[in-house]
């Protein structure tokens, strides 16, 4: 514990990749191609049990967010089950979110994952037009199976808590959440990677927090700065063979938070190709700024 506030102290969402290869299903996914919408690629069956991230987020008594997706579908990974389990148990004070394009969830399945511990399922519905049917699965979960593990005023729709994971937690809160999105919508340039929008960066942006607060984990082990290097081109170190602490403590990830302090954007290409303008808050910006300051 002591090591991990040694620094920047803000870790708040772990996210894990389970799969290399996986169709997504918009077109502002860099895996999508027009016309294509259906999973295709390797889902990855064996993973490693990642000991030591495990370890490590047991140690500091990890109350951020954990995922199972940073750019992919968590629910084609057979293991997921077993994975949600352990972070419930094990890391009772961690907020457990499923995102996911619900095109590979099943009643059966949602219930599972209640039944193993997420506090949050929150699904992306594509449509090719504003007026298609949202799918009888999603309307049974919603009308049927949340409603028997909760109570109506238990079950909310904002973002997950953040700051207030304990009390979510203590008073046995559920996020479900429903976007209606349509297959066709240009989003952000994801850092570079949208196939859907380039940005040029002659506009200034903002100051962005996203490697103060994100652990982005690839199939493979990489570690990303951020959720919107989607192909983990920059990585930050690799669990297979660092730790948790050593890469969040990394020179390497150390210089990119600093940069991006200073507003410098040039030092990565995604972030140079990036046009999320990042946090206006000016409170954020403070706490972002203390840490910083007291840490290094
Ligand atoms: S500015 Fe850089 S760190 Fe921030 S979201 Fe974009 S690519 Fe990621």
């Amino acid at each position: 514990m002591k090591e991990y506030v040694k620094r920047y102290p803000l870790l708040k969402s772990l996210i894990k990749n389970f799969s290399f290869f996986i169709k997504y299903y918009a077109d502002h996914c860099p895996f999508t191609k027009p016309g294509q919408f259906e999973f295709h690629r390797e889902t990855i069956q064996k993973r490693r049990e990642l000991g030591s991230v495990k370890a490590a987020l047991k140690d500091m008594d990890y109350s951020g967010k954990i995922a199972y997706h940073v750019n992919n579908d968590p629910l084609i990974f057979p293991n997921l089950i077993k994975f949600v389990s352990y972070a419930s148990k094990n890391l009772p004070k961690a907020w457990i979110q499923i995102m996911t394009n619900g095109r590979a969830l099943s009643v059966k399945k949602s219930e599972e994952l209640i039944q193993a511990g997420i506090n949050d399922l929150t699904i992306n519905i594509y449509k090719f037009h504003p007026h298609d049917k949202q799918p009888k699965t999603i309307t049974k979960i919603q009308n049927e199976i949340i409603p028997k593990y909760y109570q109506p005023n238990q079950i909310k729709e904002e973002e997950w808590p953040n700051i207030n994971v304990i009390k979510y937690k203590k008073n046995n809160f559920f996020i479900f959440k429903l976007y209606h999105r349509n297959v066709n919508e240009i989003i952000s340039s994801r850092g570079g990677t949208a196939p859907n929008k380039k940005f040029k960066p002659t506009k200034s942006r903002g100051f962005c927090e996203h490697p103060f607060v994100q652990f982005n984990i690839s199939a493979d082990g990489k570690v990303s700065k951020c959720c919107a290097d989607f192909y983990f081109s920059d990585a930050m170190g690799n669990v297979n063979s660092q730790s948790l602490i050593e890469i969040w403590n990394s020179n390497r990830f150390n210089h990119v938070r600093q940069s991006l302090l200073q507003g410098n954007r040039k030092l990565s290409r995604n972030c140079n190709k990036c046009d999320d303008y990042g946090i206006r808050n000016l409170k954020f910006l403070l706490e972002f700024k203390n840490s910083s300051n007291n840490t290094t």
